[in-house]
């Protein structure tokens, strides 16, 4: 099992992950709320977590991923409400609406995905702990009783931001809730409203829960009282995740999480960039438009910790680099074993891989792994005009099954990732037209029957049609073909 250190924002340090259980990692992320399609800014998140959760994995830790749904919500009951069904359809609708765009993000299932709705009895008593232990009191409110959490009560209060209490005191006079003792008191159980329609029974009455209480409630449901790894987007350091820690610690009176890792945010800012992203701004539409391969590659283009700043040639550069490594993987796989051993570039491969796992381990420096990864494709393309050994092929497969399970960016089937590249390259120039993939398609398998059946007349027939519509084709030496536009 590989070391992996993790940039901990508690200590603000990187730390070695010791998981408490030596057998199981207890990892959890903050999931989506599921009232509509997801934007591409979020997918930065759901693919950090992934790739966590793969590197871990692959790194031979055995992880137990938690990854909830919020779809208990203000956003989700209005926009039932407008739609005119019950709120749990609608969440439901965006959860299988985002399982989708999970898979097609390349991200692999977490170990559990738990919503709030069916948390509500543990949600409830980690309420009642609160109370109990003296960190939460309850007020009137809409003719019913709402649950508020007792910030100054708890001593570590700011331990993760590093925010001080008494600086969130001044200033911050703009509540309006005169229920709260401390303007940094936040809601746990709020009293539900005559008309929200989806509400639950509890000691304080019909209602439903603040957004902090399920995370806390929800990990300790699935991965018990102190868990190894917390990961979010850094927009919920402060107060999301302040506020799963004061929780937590305050109903169950142990540490609740060794290390916390954030992601920085996704900016659009530029004006360059909505030039080449144009309209397309929810994950769905963008893996339509373009991949969601594309998406992932550029997702990951840089370290979780740096700002990633969409950039006009993002796509075009995502495109060339997904290119070059399935070219590869296709060439490897259709490699003729002809040449001799040669120890030096044998001995340079296998150190390649340790170099890679070295990189990833390093706190998911996808970058770094990456660049040595394009290293291996360039001394692969040099040694390969001349044959290369079946050692050192066996090498190279292992790194690319290394990089596919690790990180995600190496995908199966080669050919429909660069096929789905010439689809986005013309997208990209505005010069797709709606189904003519389908008569090049359609050629290519006549071309493919022609050669079966040495009929040369013909496949030289097709290759013209396909030169006259701009294609060209690429034959493999597996004895699949590929094509491009030229
Ligand atoms: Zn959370």
């Amino acid at each position: 099992m590989e070391k992996i250190t993790v940039f901990n924002n508690l200590t603000r340090s990187k730390e070695v992950l010791k998981p408490i259980d030596s057998n199981q990692v207890k990892f959890y992320s903050c999931g989506p709320t599921t009232y509509n399609f997801l934007h591409v800014g979020n997918a930065r998140a759901l693919v950090v977590g992934d790739l966590f959760h793969r590197t871990m994995k692959s790194m031979g830790y055995n992880v137990k991923f938690v990854r909830n749904f919020t779809d208990v919500d203000d956003k989700i009951l209005e926009a039932a409400r407008v739609r005119g069904i019950h709120p749990k359809e609608h969440a439901d609708e965006f959860i299988r609406e985002c399982l989708t765009d999970m898979e097609c993000l390349g991200m692999l299932p977490a170990s559990v995905t738990p919503t709030v709705s069916e948390s509500m009895p543990e949600i409830i008593q980690m309420i009642q702990d609160l109370i109990k232990n003296g960190y939460a009191y309850t007020v009137d409110k809409d003719g019913g009783k709402e649950v508020l959490y007792n910030v100054p009560m708890f001593k570590d209060y700011g331990k993760l931001s590093k925010i001080q209490l008494e600086s969130l005191q001044h200033g911050v006079r703009v509540e309006t809730d005169g229920n709260k003792k401390h303007p940094s008191d936040f809601v746990l159980w709020k009293p539900a409203k005559a008309d929200e329609g989806w509400s639950w029974e509890s000691p304080w009455g019909k209602g439903r829960p603040g957004w902090h209480i399920e995370c806390s409630a929800m990990a300790k449901k699935h991965l018990g009282k102190t868990i190894d790894l917390h990961h979010g987007g850094v927009d919920l350091l402060f107060p999301h995740h302040e506020n799963e820690i004061a929780q937590s610690e305050a109903a169950n009176g142990c540490p609740f999480c060794n290390s916390w890792a954030h992601n920085e945010f996704l900016n659009f800012g530029s004006e360059k960039m909505s030039k080449s992203l144009g309209n397309v701004v929810t994950i769905r539409k963008f893996t339509e438009t373009y991949s969601g391969a594309i998406l992932r590659h550029i997702l990951l283009s840089v370290h979780y910790r740096s700002k990633l700043e969409w950039t006009e040639d993002s796509i075009t550069k995502a495109i060339g680099e997904i290119e070059r490594i399935h070219d590869f993987v296709i060439h490897l796989y259709g490699e003729q074993k002809t040449a001799p051993a040669n120890p030096a570039e044998l001995a340079h491969v296998k150190s390649a891989l340790v170099d890679i796992k070295a990189e990833l381990a390093n706190d998911f420096n996808v970058p770094g792994a990456m660049g040595i990864f394009f290293g291996v494709i360039k001394d692969y393309n040099r040694i390969s005009k001349t044959g290369s050994d079946e050692n050192y092929i066996f090498e190279l497969i292992e790194i690319v099954n290394f990089m596919k399970a690790a990180t995600g960016l190496v995908h199966d089937y080669p050919e429909e990732v660069l096929r789905q590249l010439n689809i986005a390259r013309k997208h990209l120039s505005g010069t797709d037209n709606e189904g003519g993939d389908d008569e090049i398609e359609k050629l290519l398998v006549e071309r493919k029957e022609a050669r079966a059946t040495k009929n040369y007349a013909k496949s030289d027939e097709i290759r013209n049609r396909l030169n006259e519509l701009g294609v060209v084709v690429k034959d493999n030496p597996d004895g699949t073909a590929t094509w491009s536009y030229k």
